[in-house]
């Protein structure tokens, strides 16, 4: 894996405190030298005469102030350079922070800075190492359970059909359509798994809408501004996020829920869908995570409560393959809206 800047190739060899001492010394040398020259300048007998004390004490004034004004501006031009490695850093961990896995932190100093640096480098570098290890044995798992689920699947048909046929037969169908939300995350790992045709998408999301339509709380779409909106996208990928949304906002919706309401907006910066629930919500601190596989709000999942957590992150996958974005949308009221954003290069034709 590649890792650059991973390791401890510098040493330390210097110190904050060192270089703080050092300049500190330096100003400190620099006051004496003044103060030093000013005392001398005054005690001189032409000086003396030539001078009232009111305009000495005068000059003291401006010269001290001059010298305080100096030490603070290098005091401040000095402690910029030395935190600068510790500024580039923390930008550093809020990038890991939002799960930027590929961030690494060049090193500048050889002092506690750099240490720290290196630190957070092979940091991060486990961090990738785990995740994809976590993938990668994912997906094995995946690949090796399709076989014996095969043939359980043969077993089962020669089975008395009975209820514990229908059972077993009902958890076999739950692996495989986990075991495919799987490999179907793993196809679409860094934008493979999409074929990216420029075509109209409000058909496309009208006609998802519409089979909503008679299923409680239902659901109504509208476009803003534009009739058609022509943007590079693979249309069966785009019925699948679709339709994990709406299944979800369909899923968590209440019994006095309002309508699913998906919309079709033509921005300057490209295309969005927005679909807007009045179900239960997601929590503000969960919103980050749901796009995590596996994630759910309510841990106690249930055949009727439905997923595995692997939906929104399907989800996610599919819209970074078109180049654009899922993201979850806080609102004040109730509910829950997500918004699936496109790059530019948007065509419309406005009514
Ligand atoms: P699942 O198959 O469990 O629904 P998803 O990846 O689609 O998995 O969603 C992850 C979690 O996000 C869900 O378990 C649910 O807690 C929450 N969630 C997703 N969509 C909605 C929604 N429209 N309203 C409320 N909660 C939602």
């Amino acid at each position: 894996m590649n890792t650059p800047n991973v390791g401890g190739g510098m040493r330390q060899r210097s110190s904050v405190f060192g270089k703080l001492a050092a300049i500190m010394l330096a100003m400190a040398l620099a006051l004496m030298l003044i103060t030093t020259g000013f005392f001398i300048a005054l005690v001189q007998p032409t000086l003396h005469k030539q001078m009232s004390p009111i305009t000495a004490h005068a000059w003291l004034l401006v010269l001290s102030l001059l010298v305080m004004s100096g030490v603070v501006l290098t005091t401040q031009a000095v402690l910029t350079k030395l935190l600068r490695p510790l500024r580039v850093l923390n930008e550093g961990v809020t990038r890991l922070g939002e799960g930027d896995l590929a961030v690494s932190v060049p090193r500048t100093t050889t002092d506690e800075f750099g240490t720290l640096t290196d630190a957070f480098n092979r940091m991060a570098g486990r961090v990738r190492e785990m995740i994809t290890a976590r993938d990668r044995l994912l997906v094995d798992v995946s690949h090796e359970l399709r076989s014996p689920l095969t043939r359980m699947k043969v077993a089962l048909e020669l089975m008395p059909d009975d209820v514990q046929r229908a059972r077993l037969s009902s958890d076999v169908a739950e692996m495989e359509r986990m075991i495919s939300g799987l490999l179907e995350l793993e196809r679409l790992r860094a934008g493979r798994g999409v074929t990216l045709v420029r075509q109209d998408v409000v058909p496309i999301v009208r006609d998802i809408v519409t089979s909503y339509e008679d299923r409680p709380p239902g659901a109504r779409f509208t476009t803003t501004g534009a009739r058609e909106v022509f943007i590079e996208i693979d249309a069966e990928q785009l019925k699948t996020v679709m339709r994990n949304l709406l299944d979800n906002a369909v899923k968590y919706s209440l019994p006095d829920s309002k309508a699913i309401a998906v919309t079709v907006e033509t921005r300057e910066d490209g295309a969005r869908i927005r679909v807007a629930d009045d179900g239960v919500g997601i929590p503000r601190e969960d919103s980050e995570r749901i796009f995590e596989p596996f994630f759910r709000v309510d841990r106690s999942r249930s055949k009727e409560s439905g997923g595995y957590g692997l939906g929104l992150s399907i989800c996610k996958r599919v819209m970074e393959a078109h180049g654009g974005a899922v993201a979850f949308e806080p609102g004040s009221g109730r509910g829950a809206t997500f918004v699936l954003g496109f790059p530019n290069g948007v065509d419309t034709s406005v009514p």
